[in-house]
């Protein structure tokens, strides 16, 4: 029995008020939404909106947090798969996978379609010995036969994240595929700040705190570490027994975090 699990369906209840610190990207995806939305005012104008768009990130800048903003927002189905999934699977699976994940999308559209990971099956082809016939190889062109065979009509979207876009096959960027690219940054200081203000939100914060400080002294942090962040701080508070979380729970889960970084850092030396 095949490891990887089919696409998972959902209902997105997140909105763009829960990603922060990204706001290019955000403005740059409220089209999408009101296509979603209202497609007939689109097509009354003859315009054609796109079938694929690209998100283009490092880990934990809110890839796939974006993407299930996309669908809330417009109160879309959802359908979701992890192409690096498909990497050590029999030959076919990950090919029908995507067929039939294409399928049931359209049956509910309009619909949203996120691939996570894009790159682990749409780096550029001929590169390897499989002859043109592995797995990758299938899922890839699956993917590519799909998105080809549905018409901009359809109300599919297909959107795919990736934080190497520099490896991907060029027949994955042609015009009708992924065609169109959202970039999103790792977080600057005022970013950071605002991703915080997200993951405090159900917080107990002790008078002390003040987070436009704690952003100033995460830099590099990306919105899945703050997130992380903010709940090393909140079991902190907890292990002592703190009805509040305290500037201090903030300093001993950041050294926490940045520390152990450096330890698996000297550990994979
Ligand atoms: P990966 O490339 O590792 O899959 P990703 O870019 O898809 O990462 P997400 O999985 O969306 O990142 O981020 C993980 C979590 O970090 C999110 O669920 C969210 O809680 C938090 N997060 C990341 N970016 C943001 C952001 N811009 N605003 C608020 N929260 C964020």
């Amino acid at each position: 029995k095949s490891r990887a699990r089919r696409a998972r369906k959902e209902t997105s209840t997140t909105t763009l008020n829960d990603v922060a610190g990204i706001e290019s990207a955000k403005r740059d995806i409220s089209e999408i939404i009101d296509f979603l939305k209202s497609p007939e005012k689109y097509r009354k104008l003859g315009a054609e909106m796109p079938k694929g768009v690209l998100l283009v990130g490092p880990p934990g800048t809110g890839k796939t947090l974006l993407a299930r903003a996309i669908a809330g927002e417009a109160e879309v189905p959802f359908f979701s798969i992890s192409a690096s999934e498909f990497i050590e699977m029999f030959v076919g699976v990950g090919a029908a996978r995507v067929r039939d994940m294409f399928q049931t999308a359209r049956k509910e559209a309009p619909a949203l379609i996120f691939i996570d990971e894009l790159d682990a099956v749409g780096r550029s082809r001929g590169a390897g010995l499989g002859g043109g016939h592995d797995e990758r190889e299938q899922t890839l062109n699956q993917i590519l036969t799909e998105m080809d065979g549905f018409e901009a009509h359809e109300n599919i979207l297909v959107l795919a994240a990736t934080n190497r876009p520099d490896v991907l096959d060029s027949a994955l960027l042609r015009p009708g595929r992924f065609d169109r690219k959202v970039t999103l940054d790792r977080p600057h200081r005022e970013a950071r700040e605002a991703i915080l203000n997200v993951h405090v939100r159900k917080v107990p914060l002790a008078a002390d705190v003040n987070l436009a400080d704690v952003a100033a002294r995460t830099t590099g942090f990306s919105g899945a570490d703050l997130k992380n962040l903010v709940n090393e701080a909140a079991l902190t508070a907890a292990r002592d027994n703190l009805a509040e979380v305290n500037s201090l729970c903030f300093e001993i889960a950041r050294d926490r975090l940045v520390l152990g970084e450096e330890r698996d850092a000297q550990l994979t030396k």
